[in-house]
């Protein structure tokens, strides 16, 4: 299993691991929590044997306790995601084979009525969660540990299978790049069914012996007292999230922007990712903190692979340099690596690397070129330092940082009665990164109102992948062979 993580928590035993509204809990808490919980889970059996358990818990110490206690029973965590509405949490759960769906009890009228059709184990965390078996199984670090659901170029989300091994390597790279220590203390106040939130800060903080301070869900002016504080040493977030917090320092007074200041000026360290940092915000970001942001990039099924020095010029626009253990190569479309300044595919070998996406050998196939992880974003290296060109699909968009498959949200679209056809593009915007935006061709003489759609779409897609614009047209602007020409309909919004 992922041995340095539970000899971390042995090591730092009666440090503080978590603090959140439920209380403060020291590393030797979460030993004690994730055993018991992992000795229910097991009912007599040695060995989960990869299970697939599914979890939907919002932030917090009981979120890690039972992703700890399925890793200690040898089953593989299949984290949910608190914004998804029934269609996308049903898609998950049955697509990952899951045999046990855990719910907090806030999530119980969603999650109950999905385990009941799907016949599926149903646990609400308010039961009493620990078990008597005498010992937990010894989980080989090659085992399945994360699945986590990832949108691709093609319709559905794709299961990205991590390894104990992969995260091991995934937070072992990160502990040393950027030095984590058991002194640092951490702000939590991303997603906990994402890479970024679940290794970057939750598994990276744990690993390193830190504190790791939980909310439930951002909030600016949550995150900003808890910054005054001045207790924390780091924080991580995508680009959206300190637009937000950009225009809260802007609106407060000026004492209060003063001690905002003063606060994140204790930190040793501001990390974005997940996103394009815009320049504008790493500017307006250095004027308010006199912090330089960090910027990382990865992606689910790497990790994270190229990082800004922690000590040395981070180059506004780059993203650094391959991170310890990681190998970057960019490619051209002919498969010939290219030599510095010419632009190039990004592709990524490193034992953080997954084993493959879930149930599905012949997408696992098509993501490997000669044994190295193809990316679909392009880069080039200028004075040795890698800068993102952006992505080869235009299906792939990134809004405040979740990737969304611009053909999983157009095929949700077409279901709805009044539709006929659409396309789904994304539009550059200061705030989002891209605005999820629609191009909607509707049924004979049916009308749609912006209203009726947003209300229908949120019972279909989780509100980030809702299109905020939506434009009805007589029909879509296709090329010579037929396809849509997104590059137009992007226009459309733009203007
Ligand atoms: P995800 O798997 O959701 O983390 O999304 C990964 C994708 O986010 C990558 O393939 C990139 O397209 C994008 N990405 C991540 N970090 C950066 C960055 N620093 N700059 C630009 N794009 C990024």
């Amino acid at each position: 299993m992922n041995i340095q993580l539970f000899a971390c928590a042995q090591e730092y035993s009666s440090k503080v691991a978590i603090v959140s509204n439920e209380g403060t809990f020291t590393y030797q808490d979460l030993l004690n929590a994730s055993s018991g919980f992992a000795k229910f889970l097991l009912l007599g059996e040695d060995d989960l044997k990869e299970q697939r358990i599914a979890f939907l818990i919002p932030p917090s110490f009981e979120y890690v306790a039972v992703q700890w206690g399925i890793w200690r029973a040898g089953g593989i965590a299949v984290p949910l995601c608190t914004v998804h509405p029934r269609p996308e949490l049903e898609y998950v759960i049955s697509n990952s084979g899951a045999s046990i769906v855990i719910a907090n009890p806030i999530f119980e009228k969603l999650l109950r009525p999905i385990s009941e059709t799907l016949n599926i184990k149903f646990i609400l965390t308010s039961a009493t969660l620990s078990g008597q078996a005498s010992s937990l199984p010894a989980v080989d670090i090659g085992r399945r540990a994360l699945i986590l659901y990832t949108s691709g170029t093609t319709g559905k989300p794709k299961g990205v299978v991590i390894t104990h091994g992969n995260i091991q390597a995934q937070v072992s790279s990160l502990i040393a790049a950027w030095e984590w220590s058991s002194n640092d203390r951490i702000l939590h106040v991303l997603p906990l069914h994402h890479i970024h939130g679940i290794i970057n800060v939750l598994t990276c903080a744990l690993g390193a012996g830190a504190e790791c301070h939980l909310i439930e869900k951002f909030n600016a002016d949550i995150v900003w007292s808890r910054i005054c504080n001045g207790d924390l040493t780091l924080f991580m977030a995508v680009p959206t999230i300190y637009v937000k917090l950009i225009a809260a320092w802007k609106s407060a007074s000026q004492d209060r922007q003063i001690a905002m200041s003063q606060g994140c000026a204790k930190m040793r360290l501001m990390v974005s990712g997940s996103a394009a940092l815009p320049i504008q915000v790493l500017n307006q970001w250095k004027d308010l903190s006199a912090h330089v942001l960090l910027e990382r990039y990865g992606m689910t099924e790497i990790g994270m692979a190229l990082s800004n020095p922690l000590r040395g010029e981070r180059k506004h626009g780059s993203v650094g340099f391959p991170l310890p253990q990681v190998e970057v190569r960019l490619v051209d479309e002919s498969g010939q690596v290219v030599p510095p300044g010419m632009p190039g595919e990004i592709q990524v070998k490193s034992p953080g690397v997954f084993l493959e996406y879930w149930q599905n050998p012949e997408e696992t196939g098509k993501a490997f070129c000669e044994g190295w992880f193809c990316t679909g974003d392009y880069a080039v290296v200028e004075d040795s330092s890698y800068r993102i060109l952006g992505r080869i699909s235009v299906d792939i968009i990134k809004t405040g940082g979740y990737k969304v498959s611009a053909l999983e949200i157009e095929e949700v679209l077409r279901t709805h009665p009044n539709i006929r056809d659409c396309t789904v593009v994304g539009v550059e915007d200061p705030e989002w990164g891209e605005r999820v935006c629609a191009a909607l061709v509707l049924r004979g003489s049916q009308t749609l109102t912006v209203e009726s759609f947003r209300i229908w779409a949120k019972t279909q897609l989780a509100v980030y992948k809702i299109p905020t614009q939506i434009i009805i047209v007589e029909e879509l602007p296709r090329n010579a062979i037929g396809k849509v020409t997104k590059p137009t309909v992007i226009q459309y919004f733009r203007s």
